[in-house]
């Protein structure tokens, strides 16, 4: 099987090389691709660590096919102009990993320590990144991920299974997410079916089910827009269009 992604390809005999690089993060989706357990060493049959900072010895960045990203771009922060330059030109695609990368998250919520006053705009995700845009092909939410969403997230990919990946693929135009997307994108739109899935993968408890309506309930003040509660509701995608079976 060989496939290509524009200016990528896969081939069956050959492992697929990826690599694992933070910026402004906590390393924490990285620790959670570890937390894969029996999956890592069923993945590491066709994939090869090739770059990790955390995994491996290499003070090189080779050639890779994947780049998995985490954490926030520190605007004029040097080091990480030079490591996403270096990213870009080494990597075939990069895959926005967690919150921080995806939509900004956790790191976008800080206020603190920002001379000469609090901004925002300290920090960005990867994905609102001009130059990067071509090769960010897909964005993983969680804050961390989910360690099963990786190894599936994985699966997929070395499967080209495109109708598996197309949330993936459209979370990368998404520059923000929060509790407020389930409400606006399922539960106003009328696609909810009270199945409780968007309270359950909500780490910080934004999220939680309201037994009178039968809907989530949204508080902002504990949401760190990681984008879990959008991409484990069933019902989310329902707007953008659907794998077509048979
Ligand atoms: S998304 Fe969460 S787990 Fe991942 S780097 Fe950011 S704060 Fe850490
Ligand atoms: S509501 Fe929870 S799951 Fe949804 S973006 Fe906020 S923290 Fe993440
Ligand atoms: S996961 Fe989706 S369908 Fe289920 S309760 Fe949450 S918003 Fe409703």
């Amino acid at each position: 099987m060989v496939y290509s992604f524009d200016n990528f390809e896969f081939k069956e005999d050959i492992k697929v090389k990826v690599g694992f690089f933070h910026l402004s993060s906590c390393s924490g989706c990285q620790i959670a691709f570890l937390d894969m357990f029996d999956e890592l060493a069923d993945v590491l049959d066709t994939v090869e660590i090739a770059y990790s900072n955390l995994l491996t010895n290499n003070k090189e960045i080779p050639k890779i096919n994947v780049a998995f990203v985490e954490g926030t771009f520190s605007i004029g922060f040097k080091p990480h102009i030079r490591l996403l330059k270096e990213i870009y030109q080494k990597a075939d695609m990069i895959v926005a990993v967690g919150g921080c990368a995806a939509f900004g998250g956790i790191r976008r919520l800080n206020t603190g320590a920002q001379a000469p006053q609090p901004s925002h705009q300290a920090s960005i995700p990867i994905t609102e990144i001009a130059f990067l845009r071509n090769k960010i092909k897909y964005v993983i939410p969680g804050c961390p991920p989910n360690p099963n969403l990786l190894y599936k997230f994985l699966l997929a990919l070395l499967e080209i299974n495109e109708d598996f990946l197309r949330p993936f693929e459209f979370m990368v135009f998404s520059t923000f997410a929060c509790g407020y997307d389930i409400l606006t994108e399922v539960v106003n739109k009328g696609l909810c079916t009270g199945c409780g899935t968007c309270v359950s993968a909500c780490p910080t408890r934004a999220l939680e089910f309201s037994k009178r309506t039968q809907r989530p309930q949204f508080n902002r003040l504990f949401c760190v827009s990681c984008g879990s509660c959008l991409a484990a509701c069933p019902q989310s995608f329902k707007p953008y269009p659907q794998p077509v079976y048979g």
